[in-house]
């Protein structure tokens, strides 16, 4: 694709070519979003500022994934806000729904509690399905296999501030899997068995924990229990090899067998978090304190020296999530000191 319209009313020669786009050097990445037909509005709007701030410069493949098939409309109105390459896809079933073998009366049982106990998507099959897709599934889709890196973004997502450096080339050359803005606490109550449930994992596969692993991040008592700290994963910027390896696959297969997508209602962001948090160095995670980035309700916006100046952030960084109670940098901050 030619990144400025030669058919513009403007003459070619007021376009000032950037050379990020012309760079030598790219990144085998895409930027991925999952969503709905009746997510066009907001997805719209989520890739039109996401392009403003950082895609513009880099014209980064785009991704779309659905369990349906795209709507004209949407496929339209998102492909008029990017300049660069995009994909539209569609899920496998199996990928997507659940399992013949999980116990249906027992997944009703826990969805029926979850309602009265009012968890959050408590009773919720296709939040399920969602989670569980994205905790082991979205790496494997045909239209991703040609790359290492993603972004993952939500529609409805904000970002404050400019992003004028490539994320995935920082995080290639220095070595890094995963990344993240915000981290924060889990609801008990969706998770009740699965760090039992990664504990056996563990006690049967040793050989896949990093010696240099997250566990102080994680958990309070050296493993025994978990502090249900996790990164907020509707913003990711990670390596789907990571994903793909024999750890994180036999860990995910584990999880699935033990029906806790469904009899409890595990998230991906905690899934991620432990896979990312065991199986890589601590040192392997980064978090970017320079992405100013919002999903409703919470902001993550710069607090280093100079990085809000820097990327001319329209965020407020006294109320960052950071600095909130009931976020986990104070949890993260014990395995990696903050470098601003
Ligand atoms: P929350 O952030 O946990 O409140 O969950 P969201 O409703 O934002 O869903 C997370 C992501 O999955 C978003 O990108 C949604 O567009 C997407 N999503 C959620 N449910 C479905 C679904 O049933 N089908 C599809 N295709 N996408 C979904
Ligand atoms: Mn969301």
């Amino acid at each position: 694709q030619i990144p400025w319209s030669s058919t513009s009313s403007i003459p070619e020669q007021y376009y000032h070519p950037n050379p990020a786009v012309n760079a030598t050097r790219r990144a085998n990445a895409t930027i991925l979003m999952l969503a709905r037909n009746s997510d066009t509005d907001n997805a719209v709007r989520s890739v039109r500022e996401l392009e403003d701030k950082f895609n513009k410069n880099f014209q980064y493949p785009w991704v779309f994934l659905n369990e349906e098939p795209f709507s004209e409309e949407f496929k339209r109105r998102v492909s008029n806000v990017i300049s660069g390459p995009v994909e539209f896809g569609l899920i496998p079933h199996d990928h997507w729904f659940q399992p013949d073998w999980i116990d249906e009366a027992k997944a009703t049982a826990g969805r029926e509690k979850m309602v009265q106990d009012r968890i959050i998507y408590g009773g919720s099959v296709s939040y399920r399905n969602m989670c569980r897709f994205n905790s082991g599934f979205f790496y494997r889709h045909s239209l991703l296999q040609k790359y290492k890196w993603y972004w993952r973004v939500e529609p409805d997502v904000h970002f404050h501030c400019d992003i004028e450096f490539d994320p995935f080339l920082y995080m290639e050359d220095n070595d890094k899997v995963y990344s993240f803005t915000i981290t924060m606490y889990e609801y008990y109550a969706t998770i009740p068995t699965l760090w039992d449930t990664v504990k056996k994992f563990t006690d049967m596969y040793p050989q896949f924990v990093s010696s240099d692993n997250s566990m102080g991040y994680l958990s309070d008592n050296g493993g025994e229990t978990y502090n249900l700290c996790h990164f907020w994963s509707n913003f990711e910027i990670a390596s789907m090899d990571f994903w793909r390896s024999e750890a994180y696959t036999k860990f995910f297969n584990f999880l699935d067998e033990a029906g806790g997508f469904y009899y409890e209602r595990w998230g991906d962001a905690p899934v991620h978090s432990i896979g990312a948090g065991l199986f890589a160095r601590k040192d392997q995670i980064h978090f970017w304190d320079n992405i100013g980035y919002e999903h409703n309700p919470y902001t993550h916006c710069p607090r280093g020296s100079g990085n809000w100046e820097k990327g001319k952030c329209a965020c407020d960084p006294k109320r960052s999530f950071d600095f909130d109670g009931y976020s986990c940098m104070r949890q993260w901050e014990r395995i990696s000191p903050f470098q601003g």
